[in-house]
C-alpha cells in the first residue's frame, strides 16, 4: 500500500503534526468555543477560592439533578443514573454519575483541583506600623514573591464568631469595594533591592498587607489605627481580633476574568491552575453520555502544597464515599473497593506550561505543548530524571488516543520544561498508586501560578470535549 504514496502523501501519512486546533474548527463552531468561554469566566469570577468553587460546582450539579451523598445514604439505595455529589469539608467536592455496571468495574474519572496559589493570613495577622494597618501573610503554594506587590488585591475568607455563627467575608470584587494592596520599593531607593536575585527582592516577610490608615478618635490610647480597622471589621460583620486566630482568609487579586487579544483568544485571570481543568471536567460530566460505568468529576484541594491533609487528594475522603457507594450496591468487601480502584481509568486534570516566546530558552519545542493546540497529554511529570512521575502506561495511552481520534479533539502531548530545567507534580501518582491507569492531561496555559494567568479559549473548549470523549469511551 505505502509504495503508492509518494512524497506529500507519504510524509502526511506517516509523521505526525500536531495542528493548530483554531484551524481545526468547523463551520459555526467558533461560536461554541466563545460561548464556553463566557461560562467558564463566570465560574472563576465566583470562585476564587476552593471553597467558593466547591459552592459554585454543587450549586451547577444541583441545577444538573444531582443528589446529595447525604440524601442518598439516608435513601440507603442507589441505581444507575443516579447523579450524586459529596463535599469535602467545603473544600472540594466529587461528582458521580452512576452506570448499570457496579463500582468495582471501575469508574471513568477525571480529577483536578480547586485550591489555587495564593497568599493565606497568618493567625495573628493585623497590626500597625508607621500609621498604616497591615495584615501579615504566609504565602501558600508556589508564588515568586515580587508578583504580589503593587497589584490590588482581594480578601476572601471564613471566620466564626464566638457565637459560632459563620461569616464568610469578601472585599474587594464588587467594583465599589475597597481593594487591598503591597507596596514595592521605590525606584529611587531601590538600589540595593535592585542588586538582589529577583527570589530575594521581594520577600516572604515582606508581603504584609495594607488594610487601612484612619486613627481611632482617642487621645488616651496607643494603636488607634489597628483599633479603628477592628472597629470597622467588628461593626460591619461582627467579628473581634481572635476570631481572626482560627480564621481561613486567602488573598487573591481583585477583579474578574478578561478577554486578552483584539481577537479575544486567550483570558486572564486568578487561578486558571486549576480551575481550567475542574471547569472542563464539570461540564464533560453534565455532558457526557455513558450508561455502563459510572463516571466520576473529582475536584480537590491542597494539591499545591503537596495534596496533603483531610481535604487533599492523599485524604481517603473519596475512598470512603466509594466505599460507601459500593456497599449501597451491595459490594461489601475491601476487596470490592480494591478493585473499583484498580479497575478504574483516570485523567488527571493539570495544566501544563505552554511554549511561551518570551521564554523559549526552557522549552523543547519537540515536546513542549503550544498555546492554541489542544488539550496536553504528559505521559509523565516530575523533575531530574521523571522523579516523583506517575508514568502512564502506553497500553493505557492506547485507549485515551483511541478515544481522543474517534471523537476528533486536537491533542497535542506536552513535557513541562526542558530535561533538568525544573519540573512538577499533580494528583496523578495518588490514584495510581491506588492501581487505576492515570494520565495527566490538561489545558496548556502561560505565566503558571503568576497572580493572573493566562489560557487560550480553544484550548479550554478542547479540554473540555476531551473529557466528554474519555467518560463516553
Ligand atoms: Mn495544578
Ligand atoms: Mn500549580
Amino acid at each position: 500500500m505505502l509504495e503508492e504514496l509518494k512524497g506529500k502523501e507519504l510524509q502526511k501519512k506517516l509523521t505526525k503534526k500536531f495542528n493548530n486546533a483554531w484551524e481545526q474548527l468547523k463551520d459555526g463552531d467558533l461560536n461554541k468555543v466563545m460561548d464556553f468561554a463566557e461560562g467558564y469566566k463566570e465560574f472563576l469570577d465566583k470562585g476564587k477560592t476552593e471553597r467558593e468553587s466547591t459552592d459554585e460546582i454543587v450549586k451547577q450539579a444541583l441545577a444538573n439533578g444531582y443528589i446529595s451523598f447525604e440524601e442518598i445514604m439516608a435513601r440507603g439505595q442507589i441505581k444507575s443514573g443516579d447523579k450524586i455529589y459529596a463535599v469535602n469539608r467545603g473544600k472540594g467536592v466529587v461528582l458521580f454519575s452512576i452506570g448499570t455496571k457496579s463500582l468495582d468495574k471501575g469508574m471513568r474519572i477525571v480529577g483536578s483541583h480547586l485550591d489555587a496559589p495564593r497568599l493565606d493570613l497568618k493567625a495573628n495577622p493585623l497590626y500597625e506600623d508607621g500609621g498604616i494597618g497591615m495584615l501579615k501573610t504566609h504565602y501558600y503554594g508556589g508564588v515568586k514573591k515580587y508578583q504580589w506587590v503593587a497589584i490590588p488585591l482581594a480578601l476572601h475568607g471564613v471566620l466564626f464568631k464566638k457565637n459560632g455563627e459563620k461569616v464568610n467575608l469578601v472585599i474587594g470584587e464588587d467594583e465599589k469595594d475597597p481593594v487591598l494592596y503591597i507596596t514595592d520599593l521605590l525606584p529611587h531607593l531601590a538600589k540595593d533591592q535592585m542588586e538582589k536575585k529577583m527570589g530575594e527582592g521581594i520577600t516572604g516577610e515582606g508581603l504584609n498587607v495594607i488594610i487601612g490608615s484612619i486613627p481611632y478618635k482617642d487621645d488616651e490610647i496607643e494603636e488607634k489605627v489597628k483599633l479603628n480597622i477592628l472597629s470597622i471589621f467588628n461593626e460591619r460583620y461582627g467579628i473581634e481580633e481572635e476570631d481572626f486566630t482560627i480564621a481561613e482568609i486567602e488573598i487573591v487579586p481583585a477583579g474578574k476574568a478578561r478577554d486578552v487579544g483584539i481577537d479575544r483568544s486567550l483570558i486572564s485571570a486568578h487561578g486558571h491552575d486549576d480551575r481550567v481543568c475542574s471547569y472542563s471536567a464539570l461540564k464533560a460530566v453534565f455532558d457526557a453520555k455513558n450508561s455502563e460505568e459510572t463516571i466520576v468529576g473529582l475536584f480537590v484541594d491542597k494539591e499545591e502544597v503537596g495534596s496533603m491533609g483531610n481535604t487533599g487528594m492523599e485524604s481517603t475522603f473519596f475512598e470512603n464515599v466509594v466505599a460507601e457507594l459500593l456497599n449501597l450496591q451491595g459490594k461489601t468487601s475491601y476487596l470490592d473497593l480494591k478493585r473499583a480502584f484498580s479497575n478504574s481509568k483516570v485523567l488527571s486534570g493539570d495544566v501544563t506550561a505552554g511554549f511561551d516566546p518570551n521564554f523559549p530558552d526552557v522549552h523543547d519545542k519537540r515536546n513542549g505543548a503550544f498555546i492554541g493546540k489542544g488539550v496536553t497529554i504528559s505521559k509523565y511529570t516530575g523533575s531530574r530524571g521523571k522523579s516523583g512521575s506517575n508514568d502512564a502506561n502506553a497500553e493505557f495511552l492506547v485507549h485515551v488516543r483511541e478515544v481522543f481520534n474517534k471523537h476528533d479533539v486536537t491533542w497535542q502531548v506536552g513535557e513541562l520544561g526542558k530535561v533538568d530545567q525544573g519540573g512538577g507534580g499533580t494528583i496523578a501518582y495518588i490514584l495510581a498508586n491506588k492501581g487505576a491507569e492515570v494520565v495527566d492531561c490538561g489545558t496548556p496555559m502561560l505565566s503558571m501560578h503568576a497572580p493572573v494567568e493566562l489560557v487560550s479559549k480553544i484550548d479550554l473548549y478542547e479540554t473540555y470535549r476531551a473529557y466528554k470523549a474519555f467518560y463516553q469511551g
